[in-house]
């Protein structure tokens, strides 16, 4: 018998069969993920659906004694491979542990499990007056996974940049681990730092390497007694990059993204569902608008009490007209961009998500193999120049970009999205093509500009570059997971 034929035969007798699958057309469902190119596809050598940390556990120390590796999944709604199997492991599907344990209304935090999507926790949080911490991310996405990843999202310009308080999490020697505030059981869920080095830290940005996250407490936001989305035209990116520094560090805004011109034609298709791209979208000169259109938008999110809102929106227009940009009032915006409109508004105001299974409406036809990174504000300007030269280089149109900054604007997050719009067939080699012109791409611009990958890209090499860090990060890895069996395909050390 084969380590996993044993695996499979001892999990047997801990979960209902019904939760352990080596039925073909249920691995081949988990064999890819939205970036798979046609034909890279590996099949898991099972699939495990465990409901409680007790049976995350039994399948970890078994999985740890038969030397069987494991790839964690929440949700599988990352873009970029992480939750795929690349040699045949086993999937741990949490889906459905998907109970939101506790919404705090006094210290504002939520205790959730990886199965929570962020549509769940997004309702459930606005019925008691907050909302959660970022708007952005698919709604079919685990809060879990998206806070453990570092999201792209957008509420964490101001204050708090890191929604992640405390953590539960199985390791595979089968020990549950509770971090922050809830290692002392009966100190509650609150707080991510104690009297002790931080061990969540340890866990985010780790992909599922050091073991299984069954619990996560996470900050949420007071919605204020206002909310209000404020959008302002801008004719380049320099001044619009000044503007949302000002905004966030003088504490006017609770988040800002600006968006190029065929971002704001690709929200009119994502809310009329529309596969049919408009003809400017496919203009060959991708850096200047069309007649009549903005280069871009800034969208900021201002709340708390009334009075306050209108003082801050008053400034904001201020600070926008000094440095040459332009307020859109809500009646223009929503007569010549309804679809920004409504996508902003919702996201960004109400705090909904698309629901689970929406964000692919469009992905029949149109593809979205995006570049994501991160660095200083003075970096962002360079990869702005950078990012045209790669697109007349290397892209066909159309193509797009967003930014929005972070920690406080003392970093910002700039994501190059080219929109491939012929069948997964007809692009194989243009996506292949694409994918490998942006593995050299992340080293060059970290040479060149200091600019971070904002999420690991499956390339050990990067790893490399932190010297004693990575090193000490090894032997870590080494203690918590000695046999290596937590997803060793992402090839993160
Ligand atoms: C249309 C679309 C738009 C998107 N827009 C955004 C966006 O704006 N911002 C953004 O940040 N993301 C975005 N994403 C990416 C994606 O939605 C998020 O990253 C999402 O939160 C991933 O969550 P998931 O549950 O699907 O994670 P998964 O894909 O299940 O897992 C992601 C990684 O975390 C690990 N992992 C998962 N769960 C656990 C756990 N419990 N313990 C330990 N490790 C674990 C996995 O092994 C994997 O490495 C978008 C995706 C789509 C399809």
């Amino acid at each position: 018998m084969s380590d996993v034929d044993l695996l499979y035969n001892e999990l047997l007798s801990a979960f209902p069969e019904e939760r352990v699958s080596r039925d073909q057309a249920i691995l081949t469902s988990y064999a890819t993920d939205l970036s798979s190119p046609p034909g890279v596809a590996t099949l898991p050598a099972l699939v495990v659906l465990p409901k409680t940390t007790d049976e995350v556990k039994s399948l970890l120390v078994a999985a740890n004694r038969f030397k069987v590796p494991v790839v964690p999944m929440s949700r599988g709604s990352n873009i970029a491979g992480l939750a795929v199997p690349h040699k045949g492991e086993v999937v741990v599907d949490l889906r459905l542990m998907n109970k939101i344990i506790e919404i705090n209304t006094d210290a504002a935090y939520a205790v959730v499990e990886p199965g929570v999507t962020h549509h769940q926790l997004s309702l459930a949080a606005s019925k008691k007056g907050f909302i959660n911490h970022l708007p952005t991310a698919t709604g079919g996405g685990s809060s879990v996974a998206n806070y453990l990843m570092r999201p792209s999202g957008n509420l964490s310009a101001k204050w708090d940049p890191d929604p992640v308080l405390a953590l539960e999490v199985v390791t595979p020697g089968g020990d549950i681990i509770r971090t922050g505030s809830a290692s002392f059981g009966t100190a509650g869920w609150r707080a991510r730092y104690g009297p002790f080095p931080d061990l969540t830290g340890l866990f985010a940005c780790s992909y599922g390497t050091l073991g299984i996250v069954t619990k996560m407490s996470v900050k949420l936001h007071d919605r204020g007694e206002e909310e209000r989305l404020l959008i302002t035209k801008f004719d380049s990116f320099p001044p619009a990059l000044e503007y949302m520094k000002l905004i966030v560090r003088r504490n006017l805004a609770d988040s800002v993204t600006f968006w190029n011109w065929v971002w704001n034609l690709f929200h009119e298709l994502m809310v009329s569902k529309s596969q049919k791209l408009p003809e400017e979208m496919m203009k060959e000169d991708q850096r200047t608008p069309p007649p009549g259109m903005p280069f871009g938008i800034a969208s900021a999110r201002l709340s708390g009490y009334k009075e306050v809102v209108d003082a801050q929106e008053k400034t904001c227009i201020r600070l926008a007209r000094e440095l040459g940009g332009e307020h859109m009032p809500q009646e223009e915006i929503k007569a010549t961009h309804p679809g920004t409109w409504a996508y902003l508004n919702s996201f960004f105001v109400e705090g909904i998500h698309l629901k689970p299974g929406e964000e692919s409406t469009m992905r029949a036809a149109l593809w979205l193999p995006g570049w994501l990174i991160n660095a200083e504000p003075s970096g962002i300007l360079k990869l702005e120049e950078e990012m045209w030269d790669f697109a007349r280089r290397e892209a066909k149109p159309p193509y797009m970009f967003r930014v929005l900054p972070f920690n406080h604007a003392r970093e910002f997050f700039f994501a190059f999205v080219i929109l491939i719009t012929g069948s997964l067939d007809e692009e194989k080699d243009y996506m292949l093509h694409l994918r490998s012109a942006y593995a050299t791409l992340y080293h060059e611009l970290l040479a060149k500009h200091g600019a971070v990958m904002f999420r690991f890209r499956r390339d050990p090499t990067f790893l490399a570059l932190t010297g004693p860090y990575g090193e000490l990060l090894r032997k870590i890895k080494n203690l918590v997971d000695p046999n290596n069996i937590m997803h060793p395909g992402v090839n993160l050390f």
